[in-house]
């Protein structure tokens, strides 16, 4: 268990790792690789704080986690640094993502004790003598696995939720991005002193450190990063048959539909595919424009991408280098796959690929088979396809095993609302991009290829929950068929109660 770099070893020599700065290489920190004894001692120690952070009321947690939020807005600055330096994404972006974590972990907070409270069901005709109400318990112990992308933001999704929900959790941050994940625990012990230790605890390491806390019998996993890892996250927790939440991969599209802003949805399109690098699980992959509005389209994608600068650390740059020097690889190949099948790179080309560093690249035509448009690129590459008309966005924007999120464009929103409802996505934005991830009442997931459950609003909470049905018998029916001394005569009223209540159209 890791709870700060400084923590003082009391093991022997113990294998370390550093998080680096992709930008430059340089060193941050260093942290040791945890392996099956140091995950099961944290899950241990889970347990007992566990007990003692469920045994609070919903208004303790909630008071808790707000003077978590008081002391992560107040250490901010160091924060965003932290993720600057780690992600490698500009100092603007890092901040737009700690408000974001923030609004999550108080949205979670204020929200516990009203959505998970016990609460009175109607009763059936059957059972008119007993009381019926639901509870949702905390589950125990919750291990979150993390993504580097959005190192705050998405296990903030799970951590704050599960918290909450009055959860200890274990999180295993992405090894890109340890000393992110490892400020967000300190910060918890910060803000409360008095509380037990095993309330929120970091493991750190690599892949089989995930595995590790996969195989520890927590109660649940809850697993962000890509779906092949997915798939394995998921063959571990089935030995113990520990649930888990899948917020994997995506390739989400944009549609340019009839009578859209063509200049707001090129806004929308260049800055979601190129925000933090393209990196994003959420960020915009494809675009399918309608007939007649391409040429206007492409030509204000072309003027906005030419105005976008790439690069460390200069204030006008808007994104940074690739945080995973093997994504590189995958971009680039993409790029060349794409233009080897006949696409056009309106924008860039194989050459804008200068590692760390990717310039924007906008490949108009690419076919539909090829990598650029079935595969997660994960990287600051847009394609651009001229479709008959909103069907034919549609029918393609779903030609794909991810269903994470999408956008539409369209002359009114409620054009825009009704062509989102047929996307097979988890969640969409309409004349607007990645919009439902700032709103924290909004569940957030997709499905196939990108997962399933949901972390944030009312679903987020009940994903860290267990459900207890409860009935209370509040006095004797005159018809009691749940009995051997049940009477020939019950069960001919019940056989007319049938017919009765469900016999008639
Ligand atoms: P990844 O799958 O490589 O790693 C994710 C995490 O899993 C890391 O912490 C890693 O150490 C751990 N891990 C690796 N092997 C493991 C194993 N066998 N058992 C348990 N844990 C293991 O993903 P990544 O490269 O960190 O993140 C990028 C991916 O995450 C992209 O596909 C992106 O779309 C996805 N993502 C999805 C969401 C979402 O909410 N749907 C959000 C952010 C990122």
């Amino acid at each position: 268990m890791t709870t700060s770099v400084e923590s003082p070893a009391v093991q022997p020599v113990r294998e370390t790792f550093p998080s680096l700065n992709p930008a430059n290489g340089a060193e941050i920190a260093r942290y040791p690789v945890d392996g099956e004894p140091e995950v099961a001692d944290a899950v241990a120690r889970a347990r007992k704080g566990a007990e003692w952070w469920a045994a609070l009321t919903a208004g303790e947690r909630k008071r808790r986690l707000g003077a978590w939020a008081a002391t992560i807005t107040r250490d901010r600055r160091a924060l965003c640094e932290l993720v600057h330096e780690e992600n490698g994404k500009p100092r603007d972006d890092a901040f737009l993502e700690v408000l974001l974590a923030l609004e999550q972990l108080t949205w979670a907070a204020s929200h516990a004790g009203r959505v998970l409270r016990r609460r009175r069901v109607a009763g059936s005709l059957a059972m008119m003598n007993q009381a019926a109400t639901v509870e949702y318990h905390p589950l125990g112990v919750v291990g979150v696995i993390g993504p580097w992308n959005y190192p705050v933001f998405t296990p903030m999704g799970s951590i704050a939720y599960a918290l909450a929900a009055g959860n200890a959790v274990v999180f295993k941050p992405s090894e890109f991005t340890t000393a992110s994940g490892v400020f967000l625990a300190d910060s918890f012990a910060r803000a409360n002193p008095d509380a037990d230790t095993g309330v929120f605890q970091v493991v750190t390491g690599f892949g089989a450190t995930g595995a590790a806390l996969c195989s520890a019998r927590v109660d649940k996993v809850a697993f962000t990063g890509s779906s092949a890892t997915g798939r394995k996250v998921m063959a571990a927790c089935a030995q113990n048959l520990t649930p888990v939440l899948m917020e994997c991969g995506g390739k989400d599209a944009l549609i340019v539909a009839e009578g859209a802003d063509v200049k707001a949805a090129a806004d929308g399109a260049l800055w979601g595919a190129l925000a933090n690098a393209g990196q994003t699980c959420v960020g915009i992959e494809r675009v399918y424009v309608v007939k007649g509005l391409e040429d206007a389209f492409i030509d204000a994608i072309r003027e906005g991408a030419a105005e976008l600068k790439t690069g460390a650390d200069a204030e006008d740059r808007v994104y940074g280098p690739m945080t995973m020097p093997g994504q590189i690889d995958v971009v680039r190949r993409h790029i060349e796959d794409a233009i080897a099948k006949g696409a056009t790179a309106v924008v860039g080309g194989v050459d804008s690929v200068k590692p760390p560093f990717i310039d924007p690249v906008v490949l108009v035509d690419a076919p539909e088979d090829s990598a650029a448009v079935c595969e997660e690129t994960f990287g600051p590459t847009i394609t651009v396809r001229t479709v008959a008309d909103a069907d034919e966005a549609v029918r393609l924007a779903n030609a794909t095993e991810y269903g994470l999120s999408a956008s539409v464009y369209a002359g009114s929103a409620r054009r825009g609302a009704e062509i989102a409802r047929r996307l097979r996505t988890g969640m969409a934005s309409v004349n607007a991009v990645i919009a439902f991830a700032g709103v924290p009442g909004l569940p957030f997931g997709g499905v196939g290829e990108s997962g399933f459950g949901r972390t944030h609003g009312e679903d987020g909470l009940k994903e860290f929950a267990r459900a207890q049905s409860v009935t209370r018998k509040r006095f004797s029916a005159p018809l009691d068929p749940t009995t051997f001394r049940r009477s020939p005569a019950t069960m001919k009223v019940l056989d007319r109660y049938v017919t009765l209540r469900f016999g008639r159209k």
